[in-house]
């Protein structure tokens, strides 16, 4: 919550596979010896080294003699290997130079000399992860991969691409800003503002969470700037300054190397010395920025913009914010995260009852936690959604609890319960661990924080548990940093015409721009414009990047081995593996038969399991029992498509949870109470819920609208796309936010509809479960599941997993050239265009997710985004919802990409479609099959979705095997043929060229006001 990263969205998901255990545990640490602080290695010397036992690691750091480029290695047992180079990168000021250079990088270095080798690489890859990230003070360029080959390719893409970048005024303008007419080809268009960084900011001021967040930021910590950009100061940046920032800042002498994995060492020193040794070392920038001095209290108030689908009379955020001592100090740091924690996190926390609960404020805000990235550990809590009478309330409120706190002391089995959780973590294994790692080391590493110190853990928990028995320890720490200490206050208020102040900022901005320019100035950006789009348009020499083939792809898919038996008439999936000694439980209850004036409360439903308490005990008590004996205990609904059918589908409750082997009957025992005795007549809890599950609603819209505008598409397009939507998507957002709206009146009636769910969820006969568990526990787990089905109701009704649902199918009736338009307030478009493929069995679909993927790099990319200046942009096709789409994520002119999509099957079918293209997309879309999955998550697909390993190789070889003429025969066939009937749905700004007139359907996503649109919503108390 409180590091902020940019990420570019590139979309590599992690799934299906599982990490291969079988190894060789503590190999790594043989080599101990070799490495010897001062031992001298490829032209680096050894600082420090460290034996972590407990994760099994050998950490060395090092550092390279001649430009003192630093060098951090986590020899792990490990295959998901990790690299990553990042510079510190202090931003002069609010241009948005950091970030705006991370784009340029990867426009094309010296060896690489072609655009965006990122996305290129993706093609040429089976990476797991590809980013670019650029955070407040340091720029970092990870990937993760399992093969070494690949490893050695993306290194060396990477190490060129951020020392030896081109950097040509041409990229500076593309992806930065430019003037330029709306229709480079045309100048009595207009001029405007263009740039990918330009345009990805707007869309970030969109979102007021992010925007309270970097404001707040920018008070406390002027002296950081706004590394993102903001934008009315980015087109102040030049293309000299981004040269020279990049001269200064990315340089071995300013680097920090991170490499993780079962690779060795010392091939990756030898490559990085041969790139270093040619430069000469330069001044290392060690300059560490401080946040403002508090020797006495402030306070902070700024304008934001009104939160459309927020109660109109709850719009302020405020904040109170303290200083916790240095953040080299890992000891206090560990401190620091128990004490913070047990004030603010969970139903049992003083600050989350008198907070949140109290109805305070809606939720915590944007900045609330310990940031401990900068030389000072950061502590802030603070809410938003609310009222401005209510501002100072809150403040009193958190100095008054956090008095409390310290006058009561902290119970001890509450930090039992913290230190509980510490160790499950630990255990649990997950297939990002490496990352993980990168993300927890770097920001210290850029401030003065020894990074061996940030991998301590054993030794810091038992000088913890010492330090525990001494009274009032916990409190001493409280008493040090909080009480009577000076506090920061960040406020928020809401101004009705901020965002029209902001286009009119622009405005302006742009005005003075044109009018300062000379003919000559005017007929060189006409050009100029011209120029970037002939650069765009030229066709490139890709040989020069390096690539796998497609015999790198394995024939053969991993295997997951699953066993399957009956405990007491429920079918049990069994996974038996090395698991560090924990037991993953997952149930899924099959809500198949559920009515479906139900199906939009299942949200809610899931959420009350595990945030009402029952009628004995409260959630808080719960929870503190959940933490104490398990990693945590979720509930979820799944719904997904038959493999054999996309027109019929499955729906439930999925809730899930693990615990050490130890705790599996406590884990159990919990599930069932949370199960069996949730008190939905919890109005409290329940109007706090609704309140929470309403108020993030606009800002996750904003960050993922790309996915909304999809599943609105989408939705007219199955029954079960339908049901997702009703579920997740925009029908949901408007839902809850309709719940929220009503008084409290509405509660008694909103319980009973919960209640009403539960009597079809919880029953034997509609359950089944998943264990995944070691060899040495099977049997003590089978008599723990026993008993616990044993003590669920007995059947009351047959039904059966994966039968179609005759009442919903009759029920919907499919659209064709459907298009919707909800008009939001963000300054930027998201649009999703979707239609018909076919079933996951069916032989053409995995052409049609070859035909995606090459319609998105080898076309849509280039057009959307490098043309059409959205931040991104392309093709996916779902392969078990059947469901081909295009979209556009913060897209300033959807027109543009309309008329690109509505060509998309004929360029598909007239182009010439390459064996290399080919090879490209398979290497692309295998990334995403054989990305190595976290334990907890093996055999899940087969669980979930009814896909088993048989199916999956099936569709393996049908992917390894699509042909040119098959991607051919799947565009004319799907998109061609049926080019009319895409379904289109756009989020954003109003336009002319949407309107009923044209065909538009016109929704409104706001409740409050006169903007209700009650028809596109289940009625809530119908019947
Ligand atoms: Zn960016």
């Amino acid at each position: 919550m409180s590091s902020l990263l940019r990420a570019r969205h590139l979309s590599v998901p992690l799934k299906l596979r599982r990490l291969n255990t079988i190894g060789r545990p503590f190999a790594t640490l043989a080599e101990e010896g070799q490495y010897a602080p001062g031992t001298k290695l490829h032209g680096y010397t050894v600082k420090d080294i460290k034996k972590i036992p407990e994760f099994e690691m050998l950490a060395v750091h090092l550092q390279h003699d001649k430009t003192n480029a630093e060098h951090l290695h986590i020899a792990k047992d490990d295959k998901n290997n990790v690299f990553s180079i990042a510079f510190k990168t202090n931003p002069p000021d609010a241009s948005g130079v950091p970030h705006i250079l991370e784009h340029t990088t990867l426009c094309g270095s010296e060896k690489y000399q072609v655009r965006d080798p990122f996305f290129k690489m993706l093609n040429r890859s089976l990476a797991n992860f590809m980013n670019a990230m650029t955070a407040s003070d340091y720029t970092f360029y990870p990937f993760a991969t399992t093969n070494q080959i690949d490893y050695s390719n993306l290194r060396d893409v990477y190490l060129d691409a951020t020392l030896h970048p081109l950097l040509r005024k041409t990229d500076f303008t593309q992806e930065g800003w430019r003037l330029e007419h709306e229709d480079p080809k045309d100048p009595s268009t207009h001029l405007t503002f263009k740039g990918v960084v330009y345009n990805e900011m707007k869309g970030q001021m969109s979102d007021s969470s992010y925007l309270y967040y970097i404001k707040f930021q920018e008070s406390i910590y002027p002296s950081l700037n706004n590394s993102g950009g903001d934008p009315a100061k980015i087109t102040d940046l030049t293309y000299e300054q981004l040269r020279n920032f990049h001269a200064v800042n990315y340089h071995p002498s300013n680097a920090k190397v991170f490499t993780y994995g079962n690779f060795s060492l010392e091939e990756h020193l030898k490559h990085l010395n041969e790139r270093f040794s040619a430069f000469a070392p330069i001044h290392n920038n060690k300059d560490v920025k401080y946040p403002i001095e508090l020797k006495e209290s402030k306070e902070v108030v700024l304008k934001g913009p009104v939160d459309l689908l927020t109660d109109p009379n709850r719009q302020y955020k405020t904040s109170l914010t303290w200083y916790l001592g240095p953040t080299n100090d890992s000891y206090l740091g560990l401190c620091l995260r128990i004490l913070t924690s047990l004030l603010t996190d969970g139903h049992s926390s003083l600050l989350y009852q008198a907070l949140i609960e109290s109805d305070l404020g809606t939720e915590y805000s944007s900045n609330s936690g310990l940031s401990s990235g900068s030389p000072v550990n950061i502590f802030s809590v603070g809410l938003q959604g609310v009222s401005e009478s209510n501002v100072s309330v809150v403040h009193d409120t958190i100095h008054d609890k956090i008095r409390q706190a310290y006058n009561e002391g902290f119970e001890i089995s509450r930090v039992e319960a913290f230190l509980h959780q510490a160790e499950l973590y630990r255990k649990n294994k997950v297939a990002n661990f490496g990352l993980n790692l990168l993300y927890g080391i770097v920001p210290g590493w850029f401030n003065q924080v020894a990074p061996l110190d940030i991998l301590e853990w054993d030794s810091l928990i038992s000088r913890f548990r010492e330090d525990l028995k001494k009274p009032r320890f916990l409190e001493s720490i409280l008493e040090k940093y909080f009480l009577g200490k000076p506090t920061f206050a960040f406020t928020m208020i809401p101004s009705e015409d901020y965002g029209q102040n902001l286009l009119a900022d622009e405005e302006a901005r742009l005005n003075a721009k044109i009018n300062s320019l000379t003919e000559a100035d005017k007929k060189n950006v006409y050009e100029t414009g011209l120029e970037l789009l002939q650069k765009q348009e030229e066709k490139e020499d890709l040989s020069s990047l390096p690539t796998l083939r497609d015999k790198d792809i394995p024939l053969e898919t991993d295997r997951t081995e699953l066993e399957h038996n009956l405990q007491s008439d429920v079918p049990v999936q069994w996974r038996i593996t090395p698991t560090n000694g924990l037991t993953y439980v997952r149930g899924l209850i099959s809500l198949q038969d559920l009515p479906q004036n139900l199906h939009p409360y299942l949200p809610l439903f899931a959420e009350a399991l595990t945030n009402l308490g029952t009628e004995t005990e409260s959630m808080a008590s719960l929870e503190d029992q959940i933490k104490k004996s398990t990693g945590g205990i979720s509930a979820g609904i799944q719904v997904n498509s038959l493999p054999s059918d996309i027109e019929s589908w499955n729906l439930g409750l999925t809730m899930s949870g693990f615990s050490l082997n130890k705790d599996v009957s406590e884990l159990l025992r919990l599930l069932s109470v949370l199960l069996l005795q949730t008190n939905f007549h919890n109005y409290e809890k329940l109007r706090t819920l609704i309140r929470g599950m309403s108020s993030g609603a606009a800002n996750v819209i904003a960050e993922s609208g790309h996915i909304y505008a999809l599943g609105v598409a989408s939705s007219s397009v199955t029954a079960s796309a339908h049901l997702s939507e009703t579920l997740s998507g925009m029908e949901q957002v408007k839902f809850i936010a309709q719940l929220d709206a009503y008084d409290d009146a509405s509660l008694p009636l909103i319980s009973q509809k919960l209640a009403e769910i539960a009597s079809y969820a919880f029953t034997r006969s509609v359950l089944k479960l998943a264990v995944t568990c070691g060899t040495e526990v099977v049997q003590s787990n089978e008599i723990a599941i026993s008993n616990f089905i044993n003590g669920l109701p007995n059947p009351v009704l047959e039904r059966t997993l994966g039968a179609k649902n005759g009442a919903e199918l009759t029920a919907f009736t499919s659209k064709v050239a459907d298009k919707t338009f909800y008009n939001l307030p963000f300054q930027v478009n998201y649009a999703g265009v979707c239609s018909r493929g076919v079933a996951y069995d069916h032989k053409d679909g995995a052409a049609l997710q070859v035909l995606a993927n090459l319609l998105t790099n080898k076309y849509l990319h280039s057009e959307i985004r490098e043309k059409g200046g959205a931040y991104g942009g392309g093709a996916s096709y779902n392969a078990t919802s059947g469901i081909f789409s295009f979209y556009s994520y913060r897209d300033p002119n959807p027109r543009n990409t309309f008329a690109t999509i509505d060509g998309v099957g004929e360029w598909a079918v007239q182009h010439n479609i390459t064996d290399r293209d080919l090879v490209e997309s398979k290497l692309s879309i295998f990334q995403g099959i054989d990305a190595p999955t976290s334990v907890q998550s093996e055999g899940m697909i087969y669980f979930l979705q009814g896909i088993d390993d048989d199916a999956r190789q099936v569709r393996r070889q049908q992917l390894l095997n699509v042909g040119i003429s098959d991607v051919k025969d799947a565009a004319s066939k799907y998109l061609v043929a049926t080019a009319h009937q895409r379904n289109t749905a756009l989020l954003g700004v109003p336009d002319e060229s949407v309107s009923e007139s044209n065909g538009w359907r016109i929704a409104e996503a706001g409740v409050f006001g006169s903007t209700v649109d009650q028809t596109g919503v289940q009625i809530p108390f119908e019947g």
